[in-house]
């Protein structure tokens, strides 16, 4: 039979997780801070604990996903000798650092501890193109590898328990910078009445185009060699100098693209004009 898997945390993605488990089949304990949000899933056949302590005692295997690491200690730190001998999936957006502290904590109770990140919507889990990434104890995930993949593909990045977080933030950064970098150009075409639902008919498929230069852009990361035939850093820079005085005419704030100018200006000032692109990433490496 399959195993009862414990959700503690019942917000948008919390709920998502729950319901995954109970659709597919597990006897699904949840606890959320106020209760009210674990009505619609009881409705559905989820088991209510009346305190963390309970929640945490129902099952082998508890999910955690609440706001941030401070709230997963407010809810657990009490409760710590209880999870003895169960192994805890913390699936909280964090730093590496606050997953590496929570393994240690997880380890003095005697629990086996999984940090998570969610690559993924709430809509999304248990659906396709859902990803989850796993750090930490190998054997935790080796034992519950089937029932983590009832949220999603599962793949587990290694012991350090940080990892995951770092890779999550890492995905973060770079759908943040592709979302500014769409608001940018709303708010430019904007200027002259250009509508964004029109204007994304442009973008999307030029962003799938420049996407297909990462792979040779991590080549040269790699190989730290940026000699290129697609554009120099020196070209790029007027670029920017046309991109940044056309918002400043057209009246539209230049908060989100300044940062990256600076950073090509530094490149060519550092002597670097000649080189692609590709050069900008190492130079955010801090001297040690
Ligand atoms: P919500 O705001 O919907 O839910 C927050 C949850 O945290 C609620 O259950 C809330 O309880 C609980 N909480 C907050 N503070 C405390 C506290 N001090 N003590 C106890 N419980 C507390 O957020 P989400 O569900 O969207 O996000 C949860 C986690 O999932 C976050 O770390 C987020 O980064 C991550 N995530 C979310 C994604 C998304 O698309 N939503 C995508 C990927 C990751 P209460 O109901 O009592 O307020």
């Amino acid at each position: 039979s399959r195993t009862p898997v414990t959700v503690i945390g019942l917000g948008m993605m919390g709920t998502a997780l729950a319901e995954a488990f109970l659709k597919a089949g597990h006897r699904t304990t949840v606890w959320n801070r106020s209760a009210d949000k674990a009505d619609a899933l009881v409705a559905k056949g989820a088991i209510r604990a009346a305190t963390a302590a309970e929640a945490v005692s129902a099952s082998p295997l508890i999910v955690v996903c609440v706001l941030d690491y401070e709230a997963a200690h407010e809810i657990l730190g009490s409760v710590g000798g209880l999870l003895t001998g169960r192994t805890l999936v913390n699936l909280t957006n964090g730093k590496p650092e606050q997953a590496r502290k929570a393994a240690k904590w997880a380890a003095e109770q005697g629990a086996d501890y999984l940090d998570g990140g969610i690559m993924a919507i709430p809509q999304m889990i248990a659906g396709p193109g859902a990803l989850l990434l796993y750090s930490g104890s190998p054997g935790a995930f080796e034992t519950y590898r089937g029932e983590l993949d009832v949220l999603g593909a599962s793949q587990y990045l290694g012991e350090d328990a940080g990892l995951a977080a770092l890779y999550d933030l890492a995905l973060l950064s770079a759908m943040y910078g592709m979302f500014g970098g769409f608001y940018h150009a709303v708010a430019l075409v904007g200027t002259e009445k250009v509508e964004a639902s029109a204007f994304t008919a442009l973008v999307i498929p030029w962003l799938q185009a420049m996407m297909a230069s990462l792979p040779l852009q991590a080549q040269a990361m790699d190989a730290n060699v940026h000699a290129t035939d697609v554009s120099s850093l020196y070209i790029n820079k007027i670029g920017f100098v046309n991109l940044i005085k056309a918002s400043q005419e057209q009246g539209i704030s230049t908060e989100l693209v300044a940062p990256l100018q600076a950073l090509v200006d530094r490149a060519v000032a550092e002597g670097y004009g000649a080189d692609g692109l590709s050069r900008l990433a190492g130079l955010l490496k801090k001297p040690q």
